[in-house]
């Protein structure tokens, strides 16, 4: 057992947590507040290799492995939960669902421009009326010869009125659709410019107010089966695959922030004084800050675990998922406490933990809400549910 970190993480990390510092920090108080995303930091990410990181360098990304993109998740969410949200649809969610069940073709026309940064990738499964029930869409894909024509709208998307592609599920078999047979969904890679499509931006979000979160609107989209990724039927699969990577980010992210909870209030801790002495020395602010460096340490041995795992190609959905589910509620009870701890001063932007509090929330409920979580976990532990073999696998790393 091997837990120091190798020299290439190493490297990784310092990088993002450099670019995180000089290039997004001295800003991000400001963009929260305009409720405004930032298109020059996609080129940013995308000029360090970011938008790629684990992706094959002969698909133009960087190569580097899984526990890589762990770690600037986590440096990216010590910064903003905005930027990590980039990560985690664009490369985790999409992206590397296209490396894995891509053909060679799609991986050439869709995925080599995101792991290069020159097109920007969503993930749509949420709709108005169906987001932890996913068999429950009612997005259609219906064939038309060797085409399918698409019909429907996805709903709190993130990047959605950023993004060039969209990975989209929806039912292609009507008949399993009316039994809840998650066998007809289907898969399918949708870009910007197709007719039909349209995007909007939600406003009014509680946080992560620097990034983009929207919808798209599919009105008689037209696509060739060759948009349609792995075969009919497997759009349940696909989705669930992706959705182990998304996690993993998710998780990831939410140590950085317990991470960034836990910096700003022993800082502040230092500084404040109540009763004569700094706030530090009372046994309740200790508390609060003993449970952030806590759980900083198990959410991010999780993660690693989960990292590790997705290296060495074994199957992870239940280390990802108690991962997700330990970091989320975790950085939503430290952003919490870190207010807590900054008292009065705590509930105003003057400092960063008031967003830290509002952006918790969030992960909190996608990519599975705490009560999927926990629903899954104890479907584990009570032999319930076991995790099978999958057909397509993540590629293991070192690449080939
Ligand atoms: C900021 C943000 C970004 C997002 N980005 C994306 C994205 O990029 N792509 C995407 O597809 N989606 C995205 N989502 C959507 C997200 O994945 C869904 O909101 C999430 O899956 C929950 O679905 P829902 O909101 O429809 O809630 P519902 O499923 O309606 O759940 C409502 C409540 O009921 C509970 N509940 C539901 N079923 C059960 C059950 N069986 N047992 C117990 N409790 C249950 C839930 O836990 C929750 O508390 C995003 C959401 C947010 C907030």
């Amino acid at each position: 057992m091997e837990f120091a970190l190798a020299d290439h993480h190493r490297m990784v990390q310092k990088m993002v947590r450099d670019f995180g510092a000089s290039e997004v920090a001295p800003h991000i108080r400001e963009l929260d507040r305009a409720q405004m995303f930032d298109r020059t930091i996609l080129q940013k990410m995308g000029a360090l290799g970011l938008l790629g990181l684990c992706v094959p360098e002969r698909y133009g990304g960087a190569g580097s492995d899984y526990i890589s993109l762990g770690l600037a998740c986590e440096e990216l969410e010590y910064v903003d939960t905005s930027l990590r949200v980039i990560l985690s649809v664009h490369l985790g969610l999409n992206s590397l669902s296209l490396l894995a069940w891509g053909t060679e073709d799609q991986r050439r026309r869709f995925l080599v421009p995101q792991a290069r940064g020159e097109k920007v990738a969503a993930y749509g499964l949420t709709e108005p009326a169906a987001g932890s029930d996913a068999v429950g869409i009612q997005a259609t894909a219906v064939r038309d010869g060797r085409n399918y024509v698409l019909h429907g709208e996805k709903t709190w998307m993130s990047l959605a009125d950023v993004a060039d592609h969209f990975l989209i599920f929806a039912w292609t078999d009507p008949a399993k659709q009316k039994q809840r047979d998650h066998a007809g969904l289907s898969a399918f890679v949708l870009t910007r410019d197709m007719k039909g499509l349209t995007t909007s931006t939600l406003h009014g979000k509680l946080g992560i107010r620097a990034g983009n979160t929207g919808s798209i609107t599919m009105d008689e989209v037209r696509v060739s089966e060759d948009h349609r990724l792995g075969q009919e039927g497997e759009g349940f699969r696909i989705a669930m695959f992706a959705l182990d990577q998304g996690r993993y980010t998710v998780a990831s992210g939410a140590t950085g922030l317990i991470r960034a909870c836990l910096d700003a209030s022993v800082r502040y801790a230092h500084e404040r004084r109540a009763f004569g002495v700094p706030i530090g020395e009372h046994q309740l602010i200790k508390e609060m800050i003993a449970r952030m460096g806590r759980d900083y340490e198990v959410s991010r041995l999780l993660y690693l675990r989960a990292g590790w795992m997705k290296n060495q190609g074994q199957r992870n959905t239940r280390e990802t998922s108690l991962a997700k589910w330990y970091a989320t509620v975790a950085s939503e009870q430290a952003a919490g406490d870190a207010v807590e701890v900054h008292g009065a001063y705590g509930y105003s932007d003057e400092y960063p933990v008031e967003r830290f509090y509002r952006n918790a929330k969030g992960a909190v409920i996608y990519e599975g809400t705490r009560e999927i979580h926990t629903l899954l976990q104890a479907d584990y532990a009570l032999g319930y549910r076991e995790d099978k073999p999958t057909r397509v696998t993540l590629p293991t790393w070192p690449f080939d």
